[in-house]
């Protein structure tokens, strides 16, 4: 029925005079066919992993889709370096590696070339050629860099155009049985450290689709979505729901490796494609919230925000500017993505992180140092967030099987390392993370407070809080922040601001230092360890 209807746009270079490809139903199913044709062809079974290194593009969706149907799939982040691309690599065991072959501004050919010589079990590597989309100006050919290679490496390179286009496109060559089998490996986004490898059941993934059309989207919808398609997050409540309710996904940009100006012609794309739905990130937001909002997004119904606490400053600001709310809502990668989430119509509370999703356990449950459940909390007591859903199973965590799981009242609950509390009404309200707290002297310190009321200053554009390590008192909290471009405003002015803000005495930060740009991950979280890093530095 949705055959001829678009499914994805992919917008190559955010330029909108750049050229955008279309696929519809019937052409992503018959491009899914082939590849997945072509992974069974390569010896990938049900077991086996076809890992990817791609930038967003229509062939990153295809291999996702097409390395699950084969085997398991195992996207990778490009913007990692080679030693944790090669690691994940090993660790997931990929027998096939799908990656570009040279682009304009992205080395992720050469990191390919170079993490693969570590991962001998990879029997071969697929090059993806996106020149294609590079109609004029060639000026964007320069500097076009291409991998260095070895001979070893030549021997296992194939040119996947071509490879794929040799494969049958109306029927799958193999038994394609409906079992319910882990058919993708995503890794965590690494915000707090070496990313984990996890594992996702089809089921889990369906649930996540399902959610989506339940609750939001159906054929009458187009979704923007600035994230990359190696995060469960563009991929599941993104793609999977667009499979099932028929909705049109644009991805505005090979979002994947640096330098895209994703947002410069953001709200242009928004009119362009008549989007109805937002999904992204808070810096995503606040990215946004620093240009004009130059063009007629009428048609925005509303925006959702995810995989970090969304500052009330910039839900207002949001509001204000596009007439539209933000609806925020809490997943994670081991529990292979969405949680809970504000209501679209119903009663939002701002700050909360919404409700438990349909067939979504949510527990806040007191843990002991060895990991074992003690407890369950009351209404509004802090413990730690623990969930139970279709996508949370034994062996959840692929390196540690088993890692973070516990069982309670004989159900099995991913404890998330998030702490929390649910309200009367059964709202989930995120306090902070079990690793980001701020320990001053035996007390608690959550870095939202901080981030939150910097966030208030008009020429900020993003924060972290941290603490930095104190020979008396433990740690301290400082913050680091990244103004909006164009303003102005000194660390001393900054830290009276949130003087006055934070009520706690002990989380007022030591100091405030104002960056050209704050470290992030490829899904625009602040990267903390690498504040810390500066923190200590300040200290020597
Ligand atoms: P790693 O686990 O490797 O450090 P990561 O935490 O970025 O990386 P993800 O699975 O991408 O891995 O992110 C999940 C985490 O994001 C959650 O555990 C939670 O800490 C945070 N998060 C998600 N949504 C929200 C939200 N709305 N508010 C606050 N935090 C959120």
């Amino acid at each position: 029925k949705m055959g001829d209807r678009k499914a994805i746009s992919f917008q190559i270079l955010s330029d909108p005079r750049a050229k955008a490809e279309t696929l519809t139903w019937t052409e992503l199913l018959a491009r899914t066919t082939q590849a997945a044709n072509l992974f069974r062809s390569l010896n990938v079974g049900p077991d086996d992993v076809v890992a990817y290194l791609l930038p967003n593009c229509n062939e990153a969706a295809v291999v996702m889709l097409g390395g699950m149907t084969a085997g398991i799939v195992n996207p990778i982040n490009p913007l990692l370096d080679v030693e944790q691309i090669a690691g994940i690599l090993k660790e997931t065991d990929a027998k096939v590696l799908v990656t570009l072959k040279g682009f304009p501004k992205t080395d992720v050919a050469q990191k390919a070339a170079e993490a693969a010589a570590f991962a001998p079990n990879v029997k071969t590597i697929l090059e993806v050629d996106l020149l294609h989309y590079l109609t004029p100006p060639k000026s964007w050919l320069v500097p076009l860099i291409r991998p260095k290679v070895t001979a070893r490496h030549h021997a296992r390179v194939q040119d996947y155009t071509k490879a794929v286009a040799a494969q049958p496109a109306d029927r799958l060559t193999f038994d394609h049985s409906g079992a319910d089998r882990v058919a993708a490996y995503f890794h965590t986004g690494g915000t707090t450290g070496v990313p984990k490898v996890t594992q996702h059941k089809q089921e889990g993934m369906i649930y996540n689709g399902w959610l989506g059309h339940e609750l939001i989207f159906d054929e009458t919808d187009v979704l923007i979505c600035p994230l990359p398609l190696f995060h469960v997050f563009a991929c599941y409540p993104i793609m999977m729901s667009a499979i099932q309710a028929g909705s049109h996904v644009v991805f505005p940009t090979p979002a994947g490796y640096r330098g895209d100006g994703v947002f410069d012609n953001f709200w242009k794309l928004i009119e362009r494609y008549g989007v109805t739905f937002l999904i992204t990130v808070p810096t995503a937001l606040s990215a946004l919230m620093q240009r004009k909002v130059d063009a007629d997004v009428s048609t925005l119904k509303t925006a959702i925000s995810g995989s970090a606490p969304l500052p009330l400053e910039l839900y207002r600001k949001f509001e204000e500017s596009t007439g539209v709310q933000v609806a925020e809502g809490y997943g994670l990668t081991e529990a292979t993505c969405l949680v809970s989430c504000n209501p679209f119509e119903g009663q939002k509370k701002v700050g909360s992180v919404g409700v438990p999703l349909p067939y979504t356990d949510v527990r806040i449950l007191k843990c002991a140092e060895d990991g074992s459940i003690t407890h369950e909390c009351g209404t509004d007591e802090v413990g730690e967030i623990c969930v139970s859903n279709p996508g949370v199973f034994e062996g959840s965590t692929y390196t540690e099987p088993g890692k973070n799981l516990g069982l309670y009242a004989d159900r099995i609950y991913l404890r998330t390392g998030d702490l929390g509390r649910l309200d009367a009404d059964g709202y989930l309200w995120i306090t902070g993370r079990k690793k980001d707290l701020i320990i001053r002297g035996g007390h608690n310190i959550d870095p939202a407070e901080i981030e939150e009321a910097l966030m208030g200053h008009p020429a900020v554009a993003v924060v972290g809080a941290i603490g930095q390590p104190d020979a008396v008192a433990g740690e301290l909290p400082c913050a680091y922040v990244e103004l909006v471009a164009g303003a102005h405003a000194d660390p001393a002015e900054l830290l009276d601001f949130c003087k006055d803000r934070i009520h706690e005495r002990a989380a007022i930060p030591k100091y405030v230092e104002v960056l050209p740009e704050l470290p992030k991950t490829a899904v625009g979280k602040v990267f903390k360890p690498d504040l810390r890093k500066l923190a200590i530095a300040r200290i020597y």
